[in-house]
């Protein structure tokens, strides 16, 4: 039986940045509370996920998302683990990640998550230049983020992501070219970046429709992207996913699964689990969540829907699309339609097809878009 992977969404922020929609309250006095529903909820939902004779199903990877997990204390950290190793068997060498603010990187904080299994901190950098900061409303500053970097390599963590964005309020292909810079002298093993996308309800979208500041056009956004497919593929990292780039055997094994399909089991306010086949998402209300009431809906997606997801999650990747597994999922005709659609990229291209696989060339990854949704079901 294959193993899956456990997410737990936790859903505190100090304080709302500018650009994000992601779930999240103050946390308050509200940690413990929270923590008493969310082993709640992993008593109720570990059945979800497939699991051997003895009911544990096992876990390759634990990812702790937000949010802010790292306003969670050690000891509320600690009493989840415990739950999990008691409710879950953990393999050997399972990945298990905390994503942490840099600013609460403090080394008490540092020395008391060394007790705990967290073997990956995945740091929320965003950039290193203090304006750019300070204009999506980040805690911290370039300084800060530098130090927690060091004092988590050295207390020993030797698996370390940070995020980046491109396309901010103010950013200019050069100071972007400084952040990469210095991203790749704290000797960092994954770097994430994101182009800024603003949903219509962020105080970032707000100020731009008054003409606070001037969103980045494509010309330059691809100028950055660029860059920094460039700077980091030279310096060693792997280009493994449209968004991800890792030294070798630092790939995100979490994330990776949720590009491959393998099944999750998502705890905590709007987090979502997949079984292989079936979705389902809890409601995003804390107040509800707390009172042990998850609200959840569910979907079974159908055979055009799966096919879509499918294309949309596996051409993110280098490795692209396992045309065998394509035609034993779906069958003959919807696998020659897609080599149909496919071909015209490929003859410019922008698509390889090589061993048997469909990739997305990732000199092309920047038009991306267009070519999913060309050979996607609609
Ligand atoms: S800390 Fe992260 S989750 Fe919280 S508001 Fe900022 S970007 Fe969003």
């Amino acid at each position: 039986m294959n193993p899956a992977s456990l997410y737990i969404h936790v859903p505190f922020c100090r304080r709302k940045c500018a650009y994000c929609d992601f779930y999240s309250r103050a946390l308050g006095d509200r940690g413990d509370d929270y923590v008493a529903a969310l082993l709640a909820e992993m008593d109720e939902s570990r059945g979800f996920l497939p699991s051997p004779p003895d009911g544990r199903p096992r876990l390759t990877t634990v990812y702790f998302g937000g949010g802010t997990p790292s306003l969670l204390s050690a000891s509320q950290l600690g009493c989840i683990f415990e739950h999990i190793t008691r409710s879950f068997t953990l393999l050997p060498g399972a990945e298990i990640t905390l994503e942490a603010n840099p600013d609460d990187l403090a080394p008490d904080y540092l020395e008391s998550l060394k007790t705990l299994p967290v073997n990956r901190l995945s740091i929320g950098i965003q950039s290193f230049d203090d304006g750019e900061l300070a204009f999506i409303g980040r805690r911290h500053t370039a300084r800060q983020a530098i130090e927690a970097i060091g004092r988590c390599r050295e207390k020993g963590y030797d698996n370390i992501s940070i995020d980046l964005m491109m396309g901010l309020p103010g950013q200019t292909p050069e100071s972007f070219d400084d952040s990469l810079s210095l991203a790749l002298s704290l000797g960092v093993q994954h770097i994430s970046a994101y182009l800024l996308s603003l949903e219509p309800e962020v105080p970032l979208y707000r100020s731009l429709q008054k003409g606070l500041w001037q969103e980045a056009d494509e010309e330059l956004c691809a100028t950055m992207y660029d860059r920094l497919s460039r700077r980091l593929t030279a310096a060693g990292f792997d280009h493994y996913e449209i968004s991800n780039f890792a030294l070798p055997g630092f790939r995100s094994r979490h994330n990776s699964g949720y590009w491959s399909g393998r099944p999750y089991l998502g705890l905590g306010p709007s987090a979502h689990s997949f079984d292989g086949r079936i979705r389902r998402w809890n409601a995003a209300d804390l107040d509800a969540y707390l009172r042990h009431d998850f609200r959840r809906e569910m979907d079974n997606p159908n055979r055009e829907a799966r096919y879509n997801e499918l294309v949309m999650t596996r051409l993110r990747c280098r490795e692209g699309i396992d045309l065998e597994q394509l035609r034993q999922s779906f069958g003959q005709e919807l696998h020659d339609a897609c080599l149909f659609t496919a071909q015209k990229w490929i003859e410019s291209g922008d698509m390889r097809l090589e061993g048997g696989r469909l990739a997305i060339d990732p000199d092309s990854w920047i038009i991306s878009d267009e070519i999913i949704r060309d050979l996607i079901q609609v």
